[in-house]
């Protein structure tokens, strides 16, 4: 293989940047050409594809976002729109490409290895929901960011004596919201994975406050409902003083965290190792602290599961 291409799709992520300078500079490594796709598969379907040297992707392992830019591209998912991408691959010389991305890009991703054309996928979401890996790039990004926000939350809750509920992302996946309900020290963690017992929260918040609590977190993950909703249920039930925060999309942004950018450089560049090996239809992950790779197919067939002992632990010691 001579020329790859690499694009970034879906949500940013913090360390989709740092995955993108390892892939340019490890292909370049191997004497081999790299290819910028912008803005997605919409720049793989226009022809929006650039040569990047080693320079292209200086100064960029730290910044959050993604200096290929990301789109929403709903004509990539017809047969058509698939074709048309091909075509400018063909046209371009690219042998293969590196897709970083959530769900949604990896379905992509599927699509051009059905088709034929060697593809990896480098998860990069924030979201931490996809098969095949046990952390995502960016995830530690947005924990940190969240954690911050949990804190400084915590200030004017103690000061005030009310009870914050903070809504983080997550529609379909409740790690966001575990890991950080479970470092912030959270009364009650709210994600899509467990149901919950209203009166179990109220139970729990009117326990903390009887022996003297002066404030109460709930994290609620965004897929679980609004966090303005769980606030008047509480308040009816409790009559305690409870405020809402949305983090919103204060979550995706930001430096990328050591843990994400070191994430980012091994998966970028375990990707265009399987290229250069012949390996199309792959994606990548870290299992155990070990970097590892699977069949795109396969994967994409599992479903994301969260710990749910970590779940409990957070139960267990919120009492
Ligand atoms: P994410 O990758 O963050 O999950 P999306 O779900 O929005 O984000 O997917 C990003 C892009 O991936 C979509 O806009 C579309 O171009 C492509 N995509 C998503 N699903 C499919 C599919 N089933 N077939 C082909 N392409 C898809």
């Amino acid at each position: 293989m001579k020329r790859i291409g690499v694009l970034t799709s879906g949500g940013d992520s913090p360390g989709m940047n740092a995955a993108v300078r390892a892939v340019v500079r490890k292909a370049i490594y191997h004497n081999v050409e790299v290819y910028g796709i912008y803005h997605g598969y919409a720049g793989l379907i226009s022809g929006h594809i650039e040569k990047l040297e080693l320079g292209s992707v200086g100064d960029i392992i730290h910044r959050g976002g993604t200096k290929l830019y990301t789109a929403r591209c709903p004509e990539f998912k017809t047969l058509e729109g698939q074709m048309k991408g091909i075509e400018q691959l063909k046209k371009f010389g690219i042998e293969g490409i590196v897709v970083i991305g959530g769900d949604g890009s990896y379905q992509g991703a599927k699509k051009l290895t059905e088709h034929g054309f060697p593809c990896v996928g480098v998860p990069g979401t924030i979201d931490n929901d996809i098969p095949g890996t046990d952390f995502t790039i960016g995830f530690d990004t947005a924990l940190n960011t969240v954690i911050d926000a949990i804190d400084k939350i915590r200030d004017t809750a103690t000061s005030h004596e009310r009870t914050y509920v903070i809504e983080v992302m997550g529609r379909h996946a409740g790690d966001i919201a575990l890991w950080t309900g479970l470092s912030g020290g959270a009364e009650t963690i709210l994600i899509p994975e467990a149901n919950y017992d209203m009166e179990d929260v109220v139970a729990r918040l009117k326990r903390g406050h009887e022996r003297g609590k002066k404030h109460s977190i709930i994290i609620v993950a965004e897929g679980v409902g609004s966090a303005s909703d769980v606030s008047k249920q509480i308040e009816e039930a409790t009559n305690l003083e409870t405020r809402v925060t949305v983090l919103g999309h204060v979550q995706r942004g930001g430096s990328p965290s050591a843990f994400d950018r070191v994430l980012a450089s091994r998966l970028g560049a375990r990707a265009v190792e399987l290229l250069l090996e012949g390996k199309g239809g792959r994606c990548v992950g870290i299992q155990s602290n070990q970097i590892v790779d699977h069949d795109i197919i396969e994967a994409l067939a599992q479903k994301h599961t969260i710990d749910l002992s970590m779940y409990q632990l957070s139960q267990e010691l919120s009492i």
